[in-house]
């Protein structure tokens, strides 16, 4: 193993990165984080304040006048602005998950029109998969892609995109070749102010509530020929290697979600007296602050290493188990989120019911983990094939 690329711990340089990170999003993102939900409204204060410090896009590489961090950077950046709100940090995440497709697949010229405005913090990029009729079952999809002459001609509705209407650009998968299946879809990369692209309400959603969930409706949508995402037919095969690299992105969510929390939690049971002492003086409640601290370092720790293998699978290496172990990060990871914030929530009594605290905000936040890009049983099911075949 090169000494490059350590197996679980973060350089000096990663753990410099969380504190800026950590410091920044206390500052100017925390403060937010109550309103933002409240309200239901785009955390904008983050947004700028992550544009400033050129954190809303770190895996941007170099070249298209990005940060070019790494994925473990990435996905400390991710957890840390999730540790103050979870809405805020599907900015940087949905960056990546929008952009890795045609970093991946798409040709020179897309990825310098497309990533250039990314990196600058001018546009973001969202990610377009699902349909009404078509979640865990994607290759199912009903959106059509038709070629006429220079262009190509879109028609459908995508489902649940996250920061849709926000974003600029966005990931379109739509099906090219219905007689092929999955090896008849291709991906394509669509503009909001391309000519029919409209956008639906926004959803009223348990958690997350700062980011936009619209529906893409794309009516006789007409793009250059030049904007299809690598080979005709190869769109779905993106969408699903996309996902090795971003589920790993979720993973870090959670991790970060959880992590505001339980520091929620032992800051509170520090303070809170019953029975004339401080109840973090009470055996039960300390096996519970035990049990989330544990779990939730298991769950950091599989992430980082998936982060690792991400960025060598990145650079060209064969990572065979890359599927494997980005599946199992998002899975754990949130199945840990979603136990630890429950457990906050129950460490601040009849308080962490309320919205006066935070607790019951990150539950609600950490719920959607166990939910996108792939169900935790789709995981399962991920994993075990890759375990069986
Ligand atoms: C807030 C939010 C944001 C999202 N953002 C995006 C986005 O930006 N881009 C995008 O493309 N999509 C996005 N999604 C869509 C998300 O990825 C899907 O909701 C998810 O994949 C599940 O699909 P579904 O909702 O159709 O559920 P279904 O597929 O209908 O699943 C319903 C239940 O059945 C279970 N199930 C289904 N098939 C199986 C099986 N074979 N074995 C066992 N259990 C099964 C599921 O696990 C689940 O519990 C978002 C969703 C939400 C709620």
């Amino acid at each position: 193993m090169s000494p490059d690329f350590p197996a679980y711990a973060p350089s000096e340089d990663h753990e410099l990165l969380r504190q800026t990170v950590r410091a920044l999003a206390d500052a100017k993102i925390a403060p937010y984080a109550a309103e933002v939900d409240e309200e239901s409204r785009f955390p904008q204060e983050a947004l700028d304040a992550l544009v400033q410090n050129d954190l809303h896009a770190v895996h941007v590489p170099e070249q298209y006048g990005g940060a070019g961090a790494d994925a473990l950077a990435t996905v400390i950046v991710i957890e840390e602005v999730a540790r103050a709100c979870g809405s805020s940090s599907l900015i940087p995440a949905v960056n990546k998950l929008g952009t890795v497709p045609v970093l991946l697949s798409g040709s020179d010229e897309l990825k310098k029109k497309y990533l250039t405005p990314v990196a600058r913090g001018e546009a973001m990029f969202s990610y377009a998969l699902s349909e009404a009729e078509a979640g865990s079952d994607a290759a199912g999809m009903k959106t059509r892609a038709v070629r006429d002459g220079d262009s190509w001609v879109l028609n459908g509705t995508k489902m649940w995109i996250t920061n849709a209407g926000v974003s600029e650009y966005y990931t379109v998968m739509a099906v090219t070749d219905p007689e092929k299946g999955a090896k008849g879809i291709s991906a394509f990369v669509v503009e909001k102010s391309d000519p029919g692209v409209s956008f639906g309400e926004k959803e009223k959603k348990l958690g997350i509530k700062g980011s936009p969930t619209r529906t893409v409706i794309l009516q006789d949508v007409r793009i250059p020929a030049d904007r299809l995402i690598g080979a005709e037919g190869s769109g779905f095969k993106t969408a699903l290697a996309t996902l090795d690299h971003t589920r790993i992105t979720i993973a870090a969510q959670a991790l970060g979600i959880a992590q505001g929390a339980l520091d929620y939690a032992i800051g509170y049971v520090k303070e809170r007296k019953q029975f004339g002492k401080p109840i973090s003086d009470f055996q039960g409640v300390q096996f519970m602050i035990a049990d989330m601290a544990m779990r939730l370092e298991g769950a950091r720790q599989l992430t980082y290493h998936a982060a690792i293998k991400s960025e060598r699978a990145f650079h060209g290496e064969k990572v065979p188990d890359l599927t494997f172990v980005s599946s199992a990060c998002k899975a754990l990871a949130s199945d840990v989120a979603m136990d630890v914030t429950v457990d906050a929530v129950q460490l601040l009594g009849g308080y962490g019911y309320t919205r006066e605290f935070p607790a019951e905000r990150m539950m609600r936040d950490a719920k959607i983990t166990q939910i996108y890009e792939g169900t935790n049983q789709i995981q399962r099911m991920v994993i075990a094939r890759q375990l069986l075949k």
